[in-house]
């Protein structure tokens, strides 16, 4: 088509609400990318189910309270396409050819998987649909053929096998030459561009425990839907390790992460980090009232918004219906050039949502 604009697929999965990492390492960018680029948000709900197959109530319900997430951050269902990948099937159906262009060592050398294992306590006990993810999560890109992902740090190596899946494909299916430029793999016939991860300046933001990163499933979050007071609260457990305001301070602590993501005046940001680290009688406890003030500030609107979506979800379930269908219509026609290129008989056929 001539009109069309660049696309993106970037998405979360339904293991609770957003929160601030979410905000400043993928959402605040897709709401400016929603304007320029055909944008395509996945709820990856059937990944929820790696770590949560106990709670399917759990991840249904998330998967309402995330899409109201987006609208008070203001995606706009109107422009972007949010949708549930257990709702479009092409995905499921693409992992299982990729699944096949992947060694299992390389999947498992995957150090986000590693990490998960680890600080998700995961053990030896996890699912086979565990590391089976990370091919998922291939797929659930490529299906949407996105020239860029916008993510936090921690998918990058997601990204990386995404990546290589796409070259590998063009490379065994389109007769794609190995020396190839990944700018140039669609140009020479592959059915898929190799997409870039876009990760934003906060990359990787800390969780309340001054430790590991902000995550749903870590109990450190700050969420998009968390009260002002209850905001005031969690970032005054904003662990530092420091004794007193006289101490010189190290501002590449995770609450100087806070303020140098949150506070907008660049000179005060620098005022304080002056006075922080010479030790001149600059509390935590003042640095943390500056930075729950500025949070207040960016979350107030949202909650506004975010209101007058609660109680019914009538509304929430027919932006999804909405979108499964757009994205159907997509990746349909990807799954059918994906299959041509690898040879598959194929049927012509039509999803029918009633
Ligand atoms: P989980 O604990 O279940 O893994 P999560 O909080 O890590 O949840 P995801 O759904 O895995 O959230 O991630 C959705 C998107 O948000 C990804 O692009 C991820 O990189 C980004 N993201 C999540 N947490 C952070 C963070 N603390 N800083 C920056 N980006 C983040
Ligand atoms: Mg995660």
């Amino acid at each position: 088509m001539a009109n069309e604009r660049p696309r993106i697929l970037t998405g979360d999965t339904p293991t609770g609400s957003l929160h601030l990492g979410h905000w400043v390492g993928s959402v605040k960018r897709r709401v400016q990318l929603q304007d320029s680029h055909d944008c395509y948000f996945i709820l990856a709900n059937m990944h929820a189910f790696t770590t949560r197959v106990q709670q399917p109530e759990g991840i249904r319900r998330d998967c309402i309270e995330i899409v109201r997430d987006y609208l008070a951050m203001g995606i706009d269902p109107r422009k972007a396409v949010i949708f549930l990948q257990s709702e479009v099937p092409a995905i499921a159906e693409l992992c299982f050819l990729f699944a096949m262009l992947l060694p299992f060592n390389r999947v498992m050398r995957n150090p986000t998987l590693k990490d998960e294992i680890k600080i998700k306590g995961l053990g030896e006990n996890y699912s086979f649909g565990f590391p089976l993810y990370a091919v998922g999560q291939t797929a659930d890109i490529l299906a949407f053929r996105p020239v860029g992902v916008p993510v936090g740090e921690d998918q990058v190596p997601h990204l990386e096998l995404t990546r290589e899946v796409a070259r590998r494909f063009n490379q065994v299916f389109c007769g794609v030459d190995e020396h190839a430029e990944d700018d140039d793999h669609v140009k020479l016939g592959g059915v898929f561009p190799v997409p870039r991860a876009e990760v934003g300046k906060v990359g990787r933001l800390m969780g309340i425990d001054g430790v590991n990163k902000m995550s749903k499933s870590l109990g450190n979050a700050i969420f998009i839907a968390d009260p002002a007071k209850e905001v005031e609260k969690k970032v005054k457990k904003i662990f530092t390790g420091r004794q007193s305001p006289t101490e010189p301070g190290d501002t590449s602590n995770a609450l100087f992460q806070y303020v140098e993501a949150f506070i907008e005046d660049q000179a005060r940001v620098a005022e304080l980090k002056d006075r922080y680290s010479r030790g001149d009688n600059l509390g935590d406890g003042h640095v943390k009232a500056e930075v729950a003030q500025e949070l207040n500030r960016l979350l107030e609107p949202m909650r506004q918004r975010r209101a007058q979506y609660e109680g019914d979800d009538a509304p929430i379930l027919a932006i999804l219906k909405d979108g499964c269908e757009r994205a159907n219509a997509l990746t349909e026609q990807t799954l059918a050039m994906a299959k041509d290129a690898a040879k598959l008989i194929t049927f012509p056929r039509t999803l029918r949502p009633r």
